[in-house]
């Protein structure tokens, strides 16, 4: 099966009668290129990539992970963003101290200039190039002051939309979106007059079948006899929670 980042749902989404959609592309009139999956039978699903993605991220937003989890991906996102911070203030440190002794010595070659113990050359020389160093210092200071900064504000806005499935999701390879999606729908995810339909949702997810039976009333289909939406006990509850954990380390 051929990976592109611009077709994540490709092999992974089905057509209701049950083949994988395939991704095409096709170039429009200004050049770019739309993409589409498609299924192989003709008249059956062919939606729009962008609608596709729209629509699943909808559904992703419904699907919180249960606060245990949650938390536990919160813990470790917390534990990251502080060795980011640690790195960027002992940098910052860093460069200070550094500014600090370029002064110094720049205050040096002046006082020696002045007294007359040095030649012009050798003070024009090093007045220069400690001048240049003091300017690259406080730009780069400038820097990691506002950057810390960023990421702090950034974190804050982020942790709380770790709780439900759609930024995890955004921010996995391709690879990964496919683990994802196989852990929670089981190879089982559908698209049907317009929305996606399932069979399966992983036990761990499973207090949000009212809400999203809400939203989407046909979402969840029970067909087979393997199809486990509406019972629970499926033994998939440790792969998830270690594999949305490895996804929020990867990235
Ligand atoms: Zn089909």
């Amino acid at each position: 099966m051929l990976i592109t980042d611009d077709l994540p749902l490709r092999g992974v989404l089905k057509c209701h009668c049950g083949l994988p959609l395939t991704g095409v592309a096709s170039r429009g009139a200004g050049g770019s290129y739309y993409y589409y999956y498609k299924c192989k039978k003709s008249g059956h699903t062919n939606i729009s990539a962008i609608k596709a993605h729209k629509q699943f991220e909808k559904v992703l937003e419904l699907l919180s992970l249960p606060p245990k989890i949650s938390e536990k991906v919160k813990k470790k996102s917390r534990e990251m963003f502080d060795d980011k911070l640690k790195n960027s203030q002992l940098k910052l440190n860093q460069r200070k101290s550094e500014l600090g002794e370029s002064e110094k010595k720049l205050r040096n070659i002046e006082e020696k200039w002045i007294n007359n113990q040095i030649a012009f050359e050798t003070y024009s020389h090093w007045h220069k190039n400690l001048t240049d160093q003091i300017r690259a210092l406080k730009i780069q200071i400038d820097m990691y002051g506002d950057k810390s900064k960023e990421l702090s504000e950034l974190f804050k806005s982020e942790l709380d939309k770790l709780s439900h499935l759609k930024l995890i999701y955004l921010k996995a390879t391709t690879i990964q979106k496919h683990e994802l999606i196989k852990l929670v729908f089981d190879n089982r995810l559908y698209y049907e007059e317009g929305s996606y339909r399932t069979h399966f949702l992983t036990e761990l997810l499973q207090h949000n079948t009212l809400k999203i039976n809400n939203l989407y009333n046909n979402f969840f289909i029970k067909k087979g006899e393997n199809d486990n939406v509406f019972s629970l006990g499926a033994p998939r509850s440790s792969p998830i929670s270690s594999s949305t954990e490895s996804m929020i380390t990867c990235t």
